[in-house]
């Protein structure tokens, strides 16, 4: 059995890797700030003290971390993953990050005759914990079969788009949806509230109707409660539409809402509610809409 090594045990990071050790397998866990891995310990992995001990350790290496930025410095820092890649080690990217990072990430395993599968997620927390994400994977054909296995129980599905960075193209395009879905609530919500309507009833309007979605009834209690904890940091969503604006401008279309949804979440973000989840992005609308 191959042992796994998981980098990066965040709000995603730490019950995904939790699911893998509940199916019996040896992991180890490395975090920057170490203390998160205490939960995992207590599951019965092992903590390491830095990405390169992950690798050396490990055959099969997760990497759950916020973005680029960070992947970046957990591959190249002094006691980095790139220390310890050879050739019997794979490492599967889950981060959401660009395609173009992707790629130059998989170049730099590959240089050093290592395997990469860049598969970011669909699903939040809730799929997290509950082993119901969808697997959004590009790579060649042979590192996602030895995937597969993991990826079974951390999804209910996983779709492999093609080669490598294929997964976060479809991962920036399924965020798309979600940011654009995210400011419809949000818009509705306000002008529904600012037509003099009953918000739980125009919650309950929305619930009976053919726009009921289940990320709709997972953000609900938020909008009825004007309470955002995260389980999608908008901070998170913010960095997504900044992704998906570089794509369109590469691939030289327009997406009018992408523009729209790029410039609302990122005033969300400037104005203090990075760390709230992404439906706060109704609280933004509000405040522009009362200053
Ligand atoms: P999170 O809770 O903020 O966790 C981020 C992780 O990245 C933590 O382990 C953090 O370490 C680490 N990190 C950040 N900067 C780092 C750096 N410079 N060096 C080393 N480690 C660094 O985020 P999350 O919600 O788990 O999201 C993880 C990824 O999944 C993101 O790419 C996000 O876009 C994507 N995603 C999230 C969701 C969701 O609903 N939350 C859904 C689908 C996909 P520390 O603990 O030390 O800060």
């Amino acid at each position: 059995m191959h042992t796994l090594g998981w980098i990066g045990l965040g709000q995603m990071g730490a019950p995904m890797a939790k699911n893998l050790l509940q199916a019996g397998y040896k992991m180890n866990v490395y975090n920057r700030s170490l203390e998160k891995t205490a939960s995992l310990v207590e599951s019965g992995a092992t903590k390491l003290n830095s990405p390169k001990e992950i690798v050396e350790q490990s055959n099969i290496i997760f990497i759950m971390l916020s973005d680029a930025k960070a992947v970046h410095s957990v591959l190249t820092e002094e006691n980095g993953v790139l220390n310890a890649i050879k050739e019997d080690k794979t490492i599967i990217n889950m981060s959401t990050i660009s395609p173009e990072e992707s790629v130059s990430f998989a170049q730099l395993i590959e240089a050093k005759s290592g395997t990469y599968v860049d598969a970011p997620v669909s699903g939040s927390v809730g799929a997290a914990i509950s082993g119901q994400l969808v697997i959004l994977a590009g790579g060649e054909k042979k590192a996602i079969e030895i995937s597969k296995p993991y990826f079974n129980l951390l999804g209910k599905e996983t779709i492999h788009f093609g080669s490598t960075g294929k997964g976060s193209s479809a991962k920036l395009a399924i965020n798309l949806l979600l940011g654009i879905i995210g400011q419809g609530i949000g818009e509705t919500l306000l002008f529904a509230e600012k037509s003099g309507l009953s918000k739980e009833k125009v919650l309950e309007m929305i619930s009976q109707s053919g726009m009921n979605t289940p990320l709709f009834q997972g953000k609900k209690e938020m909008y009825r409660k004007e309470e955002f904890p995260s389980a999608f940091m908008l901070e998170l969503m913010s960095k997504d539409l900044g992704l998906v604006k570089t794509a369109a401008d590469h691939l030289d279309i327009t997406l009018p809402l992408a523009e729209t949804t790029n410039t609302t979440y990122h005033s969300a973000k400037e104005n203090g509610k990075a760390k709230l989840d992404m439906a706060a992005v109704y609280v933004e609308l509000r405040d522009q809409n009362t200053e």
